[in-house]
């Protein structure tokens, strides 16, 4: 053995086990979307629930409305080394909206819609669960409309007086007909043009369970299976479903972890 490949193997061996790379970006918040970047190879899990690794060692997770303070991250080596993160989650405090107006139907949907919606749900549920290995969502997002914020993440809804489940999505009021566009790349894996609630549907699958839903949409112009890049049109603001005027209500899905699409974008500007 030379002299030279012998010092080296004696650096190799003497060098301390280096940890585990854990890099993480984004929203430590209730509804926040972090993303992160390890060794590949790792293994990951939030509060025991395996994350998904891309080859390069990229992953994506998210916080519901209501998650805990504190949450458990641990990232375990191709080696079998074991490094644990304890993750703070800031609480968010909830806005109240009322909205009055509604068509009574959509507040207390009639008995023979019934089997419609527990169909439309159980798709778009279906939908939520897939977990591409591709992560579209790394190169970032842009907001998929411009326009006024009119609806924001968290808020405690009251439909005609009535309380009702929080509204999960950033809703951005303007014209119907307004381009909507791909906020990042994906494959759409829903196309509706006419669900009960939210009426012009789309889901784009954005890579390892992150996907992005857009409701009330006029039209609807692209077809499942259908890869998007970020920007790409797919159709247009509209008010259809349970709606009271023209807006997109974007959300965003960490499988079934309903997290806020606008901490991935900056503010709305003019
Ligand atoms: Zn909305």
């Amino acid at each position: 053995m030379s002299r030279l490949l012998f010092l080296i193997l004696l650096v190799l061996a003497a060098r301390p086990a280096a940890a585990v790379t854990l890099e993480m970006n984004g929203a430590f918040t209730q509804g926040g979307i972090i993303m992160g970047r390890t060794d590949p190879g790792t293994e990951l899990t939030l509060d025991g629930k395996p994350v998904r690794v891309s080859p390069d060692g990229i992953f994506v997770l998210g916080f519901g409305r209501e998650a805990e303070p504190k949450a458990e991250l641990v990232a375990r080596g191709a080696d079998g080394r074991e490094q644990r993160r304890t993750l703070d989650v800031a609480k968010r405090d909830y806005k109240i909206q009322r909205i009055d107006g509604l068509p009574q139907k959509y507040v207390a949907p009639p008995a023979d819609v019934l089997a419609r919606i527990r169909r439309e749900n159980a798709e778009i549920k279906r939908v939520r669960q897939i977990d591409t290995e591709h992560a579209y969502f790394a190169e970032g997002f842009i907001w998929p409309a411009k326009g006024r914020i009119s609806g924001v993440y968290g808020s405690q809804r009251i439909l005609n007086g009535e309380p009702k489940r929080p509204h999960y999505g950033v809703d951005v009021a303007a014209p119907a007909g307004t381009p909507v566009v791909a906020p990042a790349g994906g494959i759409v894996r829903l196309a509706e043009r006419d669900l009960y609630y939210t009426g012009g549907t789309i889901i784009l699958d954005h890579g390892h369970g992150l996907t992005s839903a857009f409701l009330h949409m006029q039209d609807v112009t692209v077809k499942v299976g259908q890869e998007l890049k970020r920007g790409d049109p797919m159709g247009t603001i509209g008010s259809t479903g349970r709606s009271t005027g023209a807006h997109l209500d974007w959300r965003i899905n960490w499988f079934d972890v309903r997290v806020d699409a606008a901490v991935l974008v900056p503010p709305m500007g003019e």
